[in-house]
């Protein structure tokens, strides 16, 4: 197996590591509903890509409001 043949110091590790840094997300607007969201990905408000719906955002809400129902319900 291949072995580094020196150690390396202190200032080359951290001048390798300067560029691991984490940068800040940017947002772009929805033309549907004008909330921020993350560019290339769906609205996670309103469900819409591109000028179409693409995903069911009250799907979720159902859901939760099922089992809330069928909790109140059992009791
Ligand atoms: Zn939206």
């Amino acid at each position: 197996m291949a072995v580094p043949k020196r150690r390396l110091s202190h200032s080359k590790t951290r001048t390798r590591r300067s560029h691991h840094f984490e940068t800040a997300m940017q947002f772009a607007v929805c033309a549907n509903c004008k909330s921020p969201i993350p560019s290339h990905v769906a609205c996670p408000n309103c469900g819409m890509y591109k000028g179409r719906q693409v995903m069911d955002v009250t799907k979720k809400l159902r859901k939760i409001e099922d089992k809330r129902k069928a909790k109140a319900n059992a009791s």
